[in-house]
């Protein structure tokens, strides 16, 4: 317990005391919303709302022609610093935790994107150092797309391992009447949040079991596990049955894990559970045989991200106020980044298959308390602590029939697959 609280205190990213400044909201296509950027003038907050990503789809998530040349390192020294690519880095959680890691001055950040430009500019704004970090394309609706950028991660870092990979970017579609496809006919939820990863997860477990002290964390969600009032409660559940979508190719016109018709709320929750799962079978498959540090982790509720943009706009509203004023479950952005920055660096979370939580509200606001000033609901934002996963989650023989069923959806070819697994 002491070697414990020893080392959190040492950790340079367990949560402190935080300004709001970078905080980001994102319009959404549906319903414009006025764009904010905390603290930023009315000019860069036109400057990002010019940036955002436009919910609707186009014909083709990814191009072959837009498939980057390689990046060359060029001048950047990496030195001792370590390699970490994170997904959906442009913005929210992702981008937060990037700015993290970037300024601590022992990291080099991947930003692995759907939208290039974006990454720059915010990663510009946020003042990330020149030398801490590089943007790369991954449009994680597309295993071409996953591929491609596998392949120029390779060619970029060379014979250097990768020592860390957060799997962070989703999306989340409850309003939808009916699905979104990803390039390769996948539900978009499914094919985003879960197969997209899971395939550039297992094409780069070959290369970080040469890396020392390897971490891959894949961000879960209370929604995924069903023993929380969020998972449990909230309608719908997440519930993949028997797979039974998985079992007929969860192509279109099939959208849903688990074969029934389309559900956009519950879709987004089944991925995460997918997530989840995806974490213990690595654990369970390679983390003897690798070393690799697999986990998960729940941020707390970022209310005010652009994942909630398709939510019409008095819940994008009255959700932050919520879960500020009455739950006490908000976290803002910069302090959920700092949180999964925790995950990925601090000794404490060296233990794999670990779902990792807070046990405090964030500090940066809280509960108002009877004297009418807001208190920070836990008010050092909470210590960190392995969080039980659902019977759901914990599933074993669901996990691995996920598992071989999401290789076949993803066309991972045996060659393909890291060959040191423990089953
Ligand atoms: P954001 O919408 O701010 O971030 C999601 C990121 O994913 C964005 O950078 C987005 O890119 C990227 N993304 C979306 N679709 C694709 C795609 N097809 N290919 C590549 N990247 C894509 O939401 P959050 O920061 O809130 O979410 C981050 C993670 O945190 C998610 O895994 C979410 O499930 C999880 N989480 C969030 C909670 C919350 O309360 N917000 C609570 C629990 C978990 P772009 O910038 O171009 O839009």
């Amino acid at each position: 317990v002491a070697a414990i609280a020893a080392a959190s205190s040492v950790s340079a990213f367990a949560p402190l005391a935080v300004n709001s400044n970078s905080r980001v909201q994102q319009k959404s296509a549906v319903a414009p919303v006025t764009p904010v950027f905390e603290g930023w003038s009315s000019t860069d907050s036109q400057l990002c709302a010019s940036l955002l990503t436009d919910t609707q789809m186009p014909e083709k998530l990814y191009m072959p022609q837009q498939k980057e040349a390689p990046k060359v390192l060029g001048g950047v020294k990496i030195g001792t610093r370590k390699l970490v690519v994170i997904t959906g880095a442009s913005s929210g959680l992702g981008l937060e935790c990037a700015k993290t890691l970037a300024k601590s001055g022992r990291y080099f950040v991947i930003m692995a994107v759907r939208n290039v430009e974006k990454a720059k500019t915010v990663a510009k704004k946020l003042e990330f150092p020149d030398d801490s970090y590089t943007v790369m394309k991954l449009e994680l609706g597309s295993l071409q797309s996953v591929r491609d950028f596998v392949g120029n991660l390779k060619a970029f870092k060379s014979a250097r391992p990768l020592t860390n990979l957060i799997c962070n970017a989703a999306v989340y579609r409850p309003t939808d009447p009916e699905p979104a496809w990803t390039d390769d006919g996948f539900e978009m939820s499914m094919g985003v949040n879960h197969l997209g990863h899971f395939l550039l997860v297992n094409l780069l477990l070959d290369d970080m079991s040469k890396a020392k002290n390897a971490r891959i964390c894949i961000v879960g969600s209370i929604t995924g596990n069903t023993n929380t009032v969020g998972g449990g409660l909230v309608y719908p559940q997440a519930d993949l049955a028997q797979l039974e979508g998985f079992e007929q190719g969860a192509r279109q016109p099939v959208s849903m894990i688990d074969g029934k018709p389309f559900f956009g709320a519950k879709a987004y929750k089944d991925s995460k559970i997918c997530n989840m799962m995806t974490v213990s079978e690595l654990h369970r498959r390679y983390h003897e045989t690798t070393g690799i540090v697999f986990s998960s982790m729940y941020p707390g509720c970022i209310a005010d991200t652009a994942l909630f943009r398709e939510k019409r706009s008095w819940f994008r509203k009255g959700f932050p106020w919520f879960m500020k004023y009455v739950t006490g479950g908000y976290v803002g952005q910069e302090e959920a980044g700092e949180r999964l920055a925790q995950v990925i660096d601090d000794p404490q979370c060296s233990k794999s298959n670990v779902y990792w939580s807070w046990n405090g509200g964030a500090q940066q606001v809280g509960r108002w308390s009877p004297d009418g000033k807001p208190r920070g609901a836990g008010g050092s934002g909470g210590e960190i602590f392995e969080n039980e996963q659902s019977g759901a989650v914990k599933d074993a023989v669901k996990a691995k029939k996920m598992w071989d069923l999401s290789v076949d959806l993803v066309g991972l070819k045996p060659k393909e697959m890291f060959k040191k697994s423990a089953v």
